[in-house]
C-alpha cells in the first residue's frame, strides 16, 4: 500500500527562499521552460477526459493567463524548472474554453482519483493557495485592499496605519476511526453516495489539541467515549481548505447514540463487512480520501 496518502505527493521544491528575489522570479517569466499552472474559479485545467492529466504551459503560451491573473504563485522548482499557479477567474468562460487543446476546467474532485498523483497533489496545493488569495483581497482587520508579497506565499495590508501580513492558512480537522475488537464505528451523512459510510471527522477549535478534538467529535457524533488515541497520517484536502489528521482510536462503550444531526445514521461494521466492499452492507469512501486508506488499512490489522 503507498506510504502516503493522496494530494501528498510533494515533488516540487518550494524553494521559499527564492520567493523574495525579485531578479530570480523576474527571469522565470523569461524563461521558456517555466511552466504555468492556471486555475479558475476554484477549478484546475485538466486535459484528456479518459486518463485526466494536469495541463502545465510554457510560458510562451501563458502570456495572457499570466497578464490575466488575480494571483500569481510560486509553487516550486522541479529539475530547475519554475512551477507558478495563476488565478484566472477574472476571464468569462468563452475566453478560457480553448486555452489548451482537448481540455477543460474541472473540479479536481472528479478526477483526482484517477489522475497521476503527483500531478493531482500539485493540482491540489495550486487549488488551496488560489482559494485562500481569493478570500484574503481585503484586510481581516482593517478592511483595506491586501497586495500580494512574497511570490504569492504572503499578503500585506496597503493602510500604512495597519500594515498586517497575512498568511496562506489551512484549516485543520481530525479524522478518525473509532473501533471496538474486530467492528469500526463509521457514520453517513444524507448528502453521501447511497450506501456510504465513513469515519466521523470534524475541525479542531481554538484552544484544543488534536487529541482532544478527536475524543469531542466522537462523543459529540455518537455519544461514545474512547481512549488510546494513535495518530496515523495527513493529507492536504483542498475541498476548499482542510488539512486531515488522521487517528485511530478505540472505543470504551458500544452503545451509541447520535448527538447533532450531522449524521443520519451511524452504525458498527466489522472486518469482514468492509472487506467485502460490504457486499450490499456500506460502500467505503472515495479511493482518494484518507478515511479509505484509515479503513482499509485496519481491515488488514486483525
Ligand atoms: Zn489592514
Amino acid at each position: 500500500m503507498d506510504s502516503h496518502n493522496h494530494y501528498a505527493d510533494e515533488i516540487l521544491d518550494r524553494a521559499s527562499h527564492l520567493r523574495t528575489d525579485e531578479t530570480w522570479l523576474t527571469a522565470q517569466f523569461e524563461d521558456e521552460h517555466t511552466l504555468v499552472i492556471p486555475v479558475w474559479r476554484a477549478r484546475n485545467l485538466v486535459a484528456n477526459q479518459e486518463q485526466p492529466q494536469g495541463v502545465m504551459l510554457p510560458t510562451t503560451r501563458a502570456r495572457d493567463l499570466i497578464d490575466a491573473a488575480r494571483a500569481t504563485v510560486l509553487l516550486g522548482i522541479r529539475n530547475d524548472v519554475a512551477h507558478f499557479a495563476v488565478d484566472i477567474s477574472p476571464l468569462e468562460e468563452h475566453d478560457v474554453c480553448g486555452i489548451h487543446d482537448d481540455s477543460e476546467f474541472v473540479d479536481l474532485r472528479s478526477v483526482g482519483p484517477v489522475m497521476d498523483r503527483s500531478e493531482a497533489s500539485i493540482l491540489a496545493y495550486a487549488k488551496g493557495i488560489m482559494y485562500w488569495h481569493a478570500r484574503h483581497e481585503f484586510c481581516g482587520s482593517c478592511g483595506h485592499p491586501t497586495e500580494i508579497r512574497e511570490a504569492g506565499h504572503l499578503r500585506k495590508c496597503t493602510n500604512p496605519e495597519c500594515g498586517a501580513l497575512h498568511f496562506p492558512r489551512t484549516d485543520p480537522a481530525v479524522i478518525m476511526l473509532v473501533a471496538k475488537d474486530d467492528r469500526a464505528l463509521l457514520g453517513r451523512k444524507a448528502e453521501w453516495m447511497e450506501g456510504m459510510y465513513s469515519t466521523l471527522a470534524g475541525f479542531v477549535e481554538p484552544g484544543e489539541s488534536l487529541e482532544q478534538a478527536v475524543a469531542r467529535e466522537v462523543m459529540e457524533e455518537a455519544g461514545v467515549k474512547i481512549t488510546n488515541i494513535r495518530y496515523h497520517s495527513s493529507q492536504p484536502w483542498p475541498f476548499p481548505s482542510s488539512l486531515m489528521l488522521g487517528f485511530y482510536a478505540d472505543a470504551l462503550n458500544e452503545d451509541f447514540h447520535r448527538n447533532d444531526d450531522e449524521l443520519e445514521d451511524l452504525q458498527w461494521f466489522t472486518r469482514q463487512e468492509l472487506a467485502d466492499g460490504g457486499a450490499g452492507i456500506a460502500k467505503r469512501p472515495r479511493s482518494d480520501s484518507i478515511a479509505r486508506r484509515l479503513i482499509d488499512e485496519w481491515i488488514l490489522q486483525e
